[in-house]
């Protein structure tokens, strides 16, 4: 690959200089214009004294992230295999538990190469590319995958936009074609995963941790409200965990099938649960309505989404959510108020509860919080990436 040197602006070299590692969007001085998406480049000072090199690539976030710290390593195959055998390396005890065969391989800058993830399903691999920039080394990174590990198949997300598109269809990489869904296992639960029906594979696996201590600590004999329910994931393990009934709410429609696979999986009785595929907003004014209460209610929407009568987005209206899930928890109950807002952290979510209970005038205790598991590794200067948080609540 091309190394081209560019300066860095006076403002962003401290931040660089102390291990930042993300290319903000106007760190660059000059020569943007010759640039290329996958271009190595090195950031100079105003002295053009080298401080990092990273590669070029466009994301929502920035415009590429840092690689390397020595002016003289050169990012090769070998740049790469050494990066993913080290997060490998990381993962040992994920890879021996037999509980779970579902995890995270590779987290990004977290794991030193922004842009990049590398998640494993029993044995299939699946790569996600985030920008054009670091696709453009496909080629190296797949081939060190492969030298690595054992696997069935590759598979690959593009996340990036390529002519309009965000998704290519075929993501098959190499490897025995799988039949989908692949049935994986969290903590002895079963999980049905398509690599083949766009970003979203069927589970969010950075809420393990959060489930299992819903289905272990919180679920017995309780009824439990699902909203923004997705596949169902907290529900079934609710279900699991000895819950009188679950209630899941989702305004897509494709939540009703997915839920009741995922039931049918684990050998639980959909008959005796409740799948509502409707706006959660609207369904709160039916539960107001008819006074419903629930031991536990666990919220966990998108940072942002537009339905047809109703826009949410985390950071603006995180408070008045709450304030709706306050009316229909028992007296006693318990709230799991979960958010993967990047834009906010811990404190400010505690901040948007606190409002929240303040305002309807009811108390409540924290009982436990989460961020990310494990094997999805922090970048120690880069808090961002912890974007996962997860409170639980406790209506006293
Ligand atoms: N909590 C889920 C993940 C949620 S993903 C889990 O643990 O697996 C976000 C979900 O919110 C999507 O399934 C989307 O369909 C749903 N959603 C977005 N806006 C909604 C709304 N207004 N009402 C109900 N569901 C909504």
């Amino acid at each position: 690959m091309k190394e081209i040197k560019i300066k860095v602006k006076k403002k962003y070299k401290e931040k660089l200089i102390k291990g930042y590692p993300l290319i903000q969007k106007d760190a660059l001085i000059n020569n943007n214009y010759l640039i290329q998406e996958g271009d190595i480049i090195k950031l100079m000072d105003e002295n053009n004294k080298f401080i990092a090199k990273g590669y070029y690539g466009k994301q929502n976030k920035g415009n590429g992230w840092i690689l390397s710290y020595n002016e003289n390593e050169t990012i090769d195959y070998n740049y790469f295999k050494n990066k993913i055998q080290q997060a490998i390396n990381l993962r040992k005890k994920m890879y021996d538990n037999k509980d779970t065969n579902a995890f995270r391989v590779f987290n990004g800058e977290g794991d030193n190469i922004g842009g990049l993830t590398i998640d494993y399903y029993d044995g299939y691999y699946l790569i996600n590319w985030y920008s054009q920039g670091i696709f453009k080394f496909s080629d190296y990174i797949i081939n060190a995958l492969e030298s690595l590990v054992d696997y069935k198949a590759i598979y690959q997300k593009k996340r990036f936009n390529i002519g309009g598109k965000y998704i290519e269809e075929d993501c098959f990489v190499k490897g025995i074609k799988a039949e989908f869904p692949i049935i994986v296992k969290e903590n002895g639960v079963n999980f049905a995963v398509y690599l083949n029906e766009g970003a979203m594979v069927g589970f969010f696996m950075d809420q393990r941790d959060v489930r299992n201590t819903i289905k272990n600590n919180y679920s017995k004999n309780k009824t439990v409200l699902n909203t923004f329910s997705y596949t169902g994931a907290f529900s079934v393990f609710s279900a699991l965990g000895g819950a009188k009934k679950t209630t899941s709410v989702d305004l897509a429609k494709r939540s009703r099938k997915k839920t009741i696979e995922h039931f049918n999986i684990n050998n639980i009785v959909c008959e005796e649960q409740e799948i509502i595929v409707e706006d959660v907003f609207k369904y709160f004014k039916y539960a107001m309505k008819k006074n419903l209460k629930f031991d536990m209610v666990i919220v966990d929407p998108p940072s942002f989404a537009k339905s047809k009568k109703y826009t949410f987005s985390a950071s603006k209206d995180y408070t008045d959510l709450l304030k709706q899930i306050i009316e229909i928890t028992s007296e006693k109950g318990i709230i799991v108020a979960s958010t993967n807002c990047s834009s906010f952290n811990m404190e400010t979510f505690k901040s948007y509860i606190d409002k929240a209970f303040v305002e309807t005038n009811n108390e409540y205790k924290i009982l436990e919080e989460f961020s990310l598991p494990s094997d999805y590794r922090v970048h120690p200067n880069y808090r961002e990436g912890n974007y996962l948080k997860v409170v639980f609540i406790k209506r006293v």
